[in-house]
């Protein structure tokens, strides 16, 4: 097998310079994700909170932290001290929560808002009425210790390239539009974070900002272990 830093630097090499690479290194051991690490990288995203927090604990302290995973509110205290992104805002409660804990850090987290957009319903995230309530909401209004920089979401798991590449053009379109209704004067609200090991290429041409890529860089993960 080839080493992390070869497959690495080959997935690098396809990602246009515009676009973040986010290493996603979940269920990975440190020292496997320090042989990309190595090769310079700053930048991963993890799944679990502790697992992270783990990670972060024992690991060079230059590295961007995102998390991408389900979040859930009692987890997210795991998180606020050090995280650089959560990409998997999904419902208002869990915003107040980050907001709470971000303040009692002193910090002001970037987050993402998750849409759903695939057709698997195993897949989280928002629709587009929801994410309205919770942006014209009062307590979203008041929270300032949250700086939301975009939106994230998941084509569903498939061949059928069409579908992903529909889905992912629903997903800039969502964008888009909660742009222009609530963060027109906003430069920080500009990131789209779409695409995975499968379906990366078809992200970034429908207008990725940000890809989230594991097993093309660490092979297939074993979760049985
Ligand atoms: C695991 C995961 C990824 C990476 O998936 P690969 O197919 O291994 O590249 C990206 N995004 C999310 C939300 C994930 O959970």
């Amino acid at each position: 097998m080839e080493s992390h830093a070869v497959t690495f630097k080959k997935v690098q090499s396809t990602i246009s310079e515009n676009v973040k690479l986010i290493v996603v290194s979940k269920t990975k051991p440190i020292a496997e994700i320090m042989e990309v690490y190595e090769c310079g990288h700053r930048i991963f995203g993890e799944n679990k909170a502790q697992e992270l927090q783990e990670k972060y604990e024992y690991m060079p302290k230059d590295i961007e932290w995102h998390f991408i995973g389900h979040l859930q509110r009692n987890k997210v205290k795991y998180l606020t001290p050090f995280v650089s992104m959560i990409h998997s805002i999904d419902s208002l409660r869990l915003l107040k929560e980050i907001n709470k804990s971000a303040k009692k850090e002193n910090r002001t987290v970037d987050c993402l808002l998750q849409f759903f957009v695939a057709e698997e319903e195993t897949k989280f995230g928002l629709d587009m009425d929801e994410a309205r309530e919770l942006l014209t909401s009062e307590s979203f209004k008041k929270m300032e210790n949250i700086r939301l920089c975009g939106v994230m979401g998941m084509a569903t798991y498939t061949e059928d390239t069409t579908q992903v590449r529909r889905e992912f053009a629903h997903l800039k379109n969502i964008f888009k539009e909660i742009k222009a209704e609530f963060f027109a004067d906003s430069d920080f609200f500009k990131e789209i974070s779409m695409g995975m090991t499968n379906d990366c290429q078809i992200a970034i041409e429908e207008g990725s900002t940000m890809v989230r890529i594991g097993s093309a860089i660490f092979g297939e993960r074993n979760y049985s272990k």
